[in-house]
């Protein structure tokens, strides 16, 4: 049905495509929840911290009341952990949101935006809801080209989006290489910096934004505690950026964007340094489990720096659908990448040791049978 309602810009995005729920294909495949790995949504299989249970069970007795539209408490905690005025942080329900309001509160409709090809999904949805124009820069060995993303700035853009790691292919692009593009970036150009898995990464891959933070006023860090902190279902993210970009955000912000529990339980979360240490940790060891299946498997696959890794299941176009499906009746949920033009690639998010190995164990045998 052609609809005639909302503009044009709206009616031609295609809807964001999130990984399948555990139920849906317990249903669709008559199988019993309890056994269905999902590896699809890169969240920590963690799942929770207890810390966070915690806060939560302390929390549930307001819930008659608003949550602090402010979030004087969780910004507090931030702003001590970050070393950044509690002013120059604002939150968001999920970095979703943050990315968002960050397209909305720095572009005008038919005015651009940079990202590259194969960057985080949202950035395009962002980009085509407000009208405006996307400039999408071809990737490099699956990652951001930053001397053409530089090049590609035009009179009329007025934002850079920038995943590091990116999601779906993990790739990372060193520290000093990522300043000397934000210094190069013309001061009227927002950067929105996406380092939503950003704790992932290894001691020594590591470098300071926030830093950087301070000394350009046209960059914003966008975080989130879905991944390592592990509340994906709260949805609670948050921005760093000095007071002239912040204050852009909170006029478009809904006064109540994050939730009450989600606030208390970020709080316990960003405290938890020991669940944080914990989740890192197995998740290294899992991408070394899985990098070594897939080369024994002889599958090529992209060296990430995030809790999830890209994989080449086949030559033809229909390989990630078809191994997908596979993998499917086996239980195991994973995520096609055919949206993003990487129709023969899956990505799977690092889970538990047994996880891991349940999702090797059904790649083997689908390879094994095509
Ligand atoms: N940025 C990147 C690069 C992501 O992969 C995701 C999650 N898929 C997000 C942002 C948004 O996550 P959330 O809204 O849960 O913070």
């Amino acid at each position: 049905m052609t609809s005639q309602f909302g503009p044009s810009y709206v009616r031609a995005i295609a809807p964001y495509i999130a990984g399948k729920p555990i139920s849906e294909v317990a249903r669709e495949f008559g199988l019993d929840a309890a056994t269905i790995v999902k590896l699809a949504s890169n969240e920590n299989p963690f799942g929770m911290p207890e810390s966070a249970k915690l806060a939560i069970a302390q929390a549930m007795g307001e819930l008659g009341r608003y949550p602090d539209a402010n979030g004087f408490d969780l910004k507090a905690a931030l702003s001590e952990r970050y070393g950044v005025p509690a002013d120059w942080i604002t939150l968001g329900n999920g970095s979703n949101d943050i990315l968002e309001m960050a397209a909305h509160a720095f572009v005008e409709k038919d005015q651009s935006i940079v990202y590259s090809q194969y960057s985080f999904a949202v950035y395009a949805l962002a980009t085509q809801g407000l009208g405006a124009r996307a400039i999408v820069v071809p990737a490099v060995a699956y990652g951001h080209d930053l001397e053409a993303m530089l090049a590609a700035i035009s009179g009329d853009t007025r934002l850079v989006f920038v995943a590091n790691p990116n999601n779906p292919t993990g790739t990372f692009i060193d520290g000093p290489t990522l300043e000397a593009f934000i210094a190069r970036v013309p001061r009227d150009v927002a950067i929105v910096l996406d380092e939503a898995y950003t704790e992932y990464l290894a001691k020594d891959k590591r470098y300071d934004a926030i830093g950087w933070v301070r000394r350009y006023p046209n960059l914003l860090v966008s975080r989130t505690f879905s991944k390592a902190f592990g509340l994906a279902g709260l949805r609670v993210g948050f921005a760093i950026a000095q007071p002239e970009l912040t204050d852009l955000l909170n006029r478009l912000r809904q006064p109540f964007n994050v939730n009450s529990l989600a606030q208390a339980a970020a709080i316990a979360a960003l405290n938890d340094t020991a669940f944080l240490e914990k989740s890192a940790a197995v998740n290294a060891a899992g991408y070394r489990r899985l990098t070594e299946a897939f080369d024994k498997l002889g599958l090529e696959y992209v060296p990430s720096d995030g809790n999830f890794v890209m994989v080449r299941v086949g030559d033809d176009d229909e390989a990630g659908a078809r191994v997908n499906l596979e993998l499917l009746k086996q239980g195991v949920i994973v995520r096609p990448v055919a949206n993003y033009g990487l129709m023969p690639w899956l990505r799977v998010t690092i889970g538990l040791p047994e996880e891991n190995e349940a999702f090797i164990a059904a790649l083997e045998k689908t390879l094994a049978t095509a």
